[in-house]
């Protein structure tokens, strides 16, 4: 893995736990050698994670829309910030330049970057891990929530394992390591259980 999306809040959140673990995967990445793609802003978690990264002697990728140029406080220093023309044209840039992707917790703009690269993970649009950075359970009712989804089939074993998941950035790493996408796409399960195959 050269480089990984980390989609986290705009704001810091109530723990000092978020920024401090946004410290702790910085670091890693910047050990790694593993470029950091994020949104590009200065603010909240998205701020202390790219910043831990350059202090690292790491390398960060930042795309930002121009609305939110301003907005966000984009994060100038960085060496390589991209401006797109939207919020849509940002994604598929963060996409295309990852080859992983972490949430860690944020606000319903994490929750929405998020969520979009695992459903095209699911359609086999792309094969990189993509994993819940779960710090002091932050996640655990959405994972609880996802569960749900595979208890009422609406979603299956296989591509309910692609939601990969620790509370330690480093065993979160390792996990992005080991990962194997799934073999079917979403579209053929939803075949086979039509015609009960
Ligand atoms: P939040 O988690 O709400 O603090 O937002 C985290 C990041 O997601 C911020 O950079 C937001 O601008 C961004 N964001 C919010 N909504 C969207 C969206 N629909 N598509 C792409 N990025 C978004």
């Amino acid at each position: 893995m050269k480089r990984i999306c980390v989609f986290c809040g705009s704001s810091p959140g109530t723990d000092p736990a978020y920024t401090a673990t946004a410290r702790q995967l910085g670091i890693l990445l910047a050990e790694k050698k593993i470029t950091l793609v994020y949104g590009g802003a200065k603010v909240g978690l998205m701020g202390h994670i790219a910043k831990s990264v350059l202090e690292a002697g790491g390398r960060v990728t930042g795309v930002i829309p121009k609305k939110l140029y301003e907005k966000e406080v984009a994060f100038t220093e960085i060496s390589d910030l991209r401006v797109v023309g939207s919020m849509h044209e940002r994604k598929a840039l963060m996409a295309e330049l990852s080859d992983g992707f972490i949430a860690m917790p944020g606000g319903l703009g994490t929750v929405e970057e998020f969520f979009e690269v695992l459903t095209w993970a699911q359609l086999g649009l792309h094969r990189d891990p993509c994993g819940l950075l779960n710090v002091k359970g932050y996640f655990d009712r959405l994972i609880g929530f996802i569960d749900h989804i595979a208890g009422q089939q609406f979603l299956d074993s296989e591509h309910r394992g692609m939601l990969l998941e620790d509370e330690d950035p480093l065993s979160l790493l390792d996990k992005f390591e080991k990962y194997t996408p799934p073999k079917a796409d979403k579209a053929s399960w939803a075949l086979k259980l039509e015609n009960n195959i």
